[in-house]
């Protein structure tokens, strides 16, 4: 039988190794320590939280403690003084801001505004999305260039403008993204979609990589088939093509695709995004999470 010493005797007992200083493992003791602040009144931004998954992440992150400031587009203002009514009711304070995410100077003007009402930022959702049902060979210059204005540079004016204002402050943050199923595998039909959300996982794990140093974590969510507005419209679209009727692909979907038998809820999406927002997800960057009953498997 062989006889073994431990490599630590071994180690300890020649005087070669033991002049080599032994480097420790463990990050410092500060690298160790981020990315939730721990002020009492914490505060978070959610894009697009008018309606739809938007807005259940901002009802969640209310439950949870944050103060939330609600940003949709013009056309969706009655449904964000809705949200804002209900997170004060919740006894936490809320405020909407329109603005569009494309504009970087409307973000801009989003995070100030936020910062100036509810305090310190500690977190960004950038939630706000779109999606359009068209063949690859149909799609025009413009939709093209829409689709990635606000699901690409929407989401990069979002973390850009975020991090910044984190950095300024000097406090840890968490900087969160909508992608989508279709980031791992695109759906027929929703190509540029598909590209904008693969864009959004890139510039997650790329942002992970820089914002490191600042203590700020960045992860992104992806959602399978959420019954929203959003799959409203794509099941409208696609049954026009297929010449199903309204609700019918939606529920053929659920049905051949999601293990668990069930389309979404956006509170399904909201628990995730909670608990990316939260501590226990501070070891975490650059992820992006599916959320999406078991369609796809990373
Ligand atoms: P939704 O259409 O119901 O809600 C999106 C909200 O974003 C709307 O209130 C809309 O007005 C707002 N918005 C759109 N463009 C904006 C802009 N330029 N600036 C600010 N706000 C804007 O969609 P949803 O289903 O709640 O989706 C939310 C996010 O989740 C999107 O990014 C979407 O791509 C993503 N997602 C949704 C699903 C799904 O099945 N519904 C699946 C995967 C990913």
């Amino acid at each position: 039988m062989a006889f073994r010493l431990p490599a630590r005797t071994i180690w300890r007992a020649s005087p070669k190794f033991a002049a080599i200083p032994r480097i420790s493992t463990q990050a410092p003791r500060w690298k160790r320590k981020y990315a939730v602040s721990t002020d009492e009144n914490r505060t978070a931004i959610v894009t697009g939280s008018a309606r739809g998954i938007g807005k259940a992440i901002a009802l969640r992150l209310a439950n949870d403690g944050y103060d939330v400031c609600i940003n949709d587009i013009a056309t969706n203002k009655s449904g964000a003084d809705e949200v804002v009514k209900e997170i004060q009711a919740l006894g936490r304070k809320s405020f909407a801001y329109i603005a569009d995410v494309s504009n970087l100077s409307e973000v801009q003007g989003l995070v100030q505004a936020s910062v100036s009402e509810l305090g310190p930022l500690n977190t960004m959702v950038a939630n706000a999305g779109i999606a359009q049902v068209k063949a690859l060979l149909d799609l025009t210059e413009q939709d093209l260039r829409r689709m990635f204005e606000v699901n690409v540079f929407g989401v990069y004016n979002c973390y850009t403008t975020a991090a910044k204002q984190l950095i300024s402050q000097n406090t840890p943050g968490k900087l969160i993204g909508a992608a989508s199923i279709v980031a791992f595998k695109p759906f027929a039909l929703l190509s540029h979609y598909s590209a904008s959300k693969w864009a959004v996982r890139g510039l997650t794990q790329a942002f992970a990589m820089e914002m490191a140093e600042h203590k700020i974590t960045v992860n992104a969510y992806a959602p399978g088939i959420v019954g929203t507005a959003m799959w409203d419209l794509i099941d409208e679209k696609l049954g026009e093509k297929t010449g199903a009727k309204k609700g019918d692909t939606i529920k053929k979907y659920t049905d051949e695709l999601i293990a668990l038998g069930r389309t979404s809820v956006p509170e399904d999406v909201a628990g995730t995004v909670s608990f990316l927002a939260g501590r226990d997800s501070d070891y975490m960057t650059g992820q992006t999470i599916v959320i999406d009953g078991g369609i796809i498997f990373t």
